[in-house]
């Protein structure tokens, strides 16, 4: 008898739903301030942390450079 005939089922969970992600104003900024921000996608909280950076502590332009950049991205926490 041959048994080789094992065909399970192939289970592929995809978790490609829209978890929200935060990111946090100290990550950020390195500023004590109690301000987060919750969205689907980096770019938005980036967008955000920008517009507060900028309003609320005085941030210019040149702060949010390519590396800084990267570093904020990488401060997105998966919730
Ligand atoms: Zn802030």
């Amino acid at each position: 008898m041959l048994e080789n005939n094992r065909s399970g089922p192939v289970a592929a969970v995809s978790a490609s739903g829209r978890a929200p992600k935060v990111l946090r104003c100290a990550d950020v900024h390195g500023v004590r301030c109690d301000t987060e921000w919750t969205a689907p996608t980096v770019r938005e909280l980036v967008a955000a942390a920008m517009d507060h950076g900028m309003a609320e502590h005085g941030f210019t332009a040149v702060y949010y450079n390519g590396p800084r950049m990267t570093a904020i991205r990488h401060a997105v926490i998966d919730s």
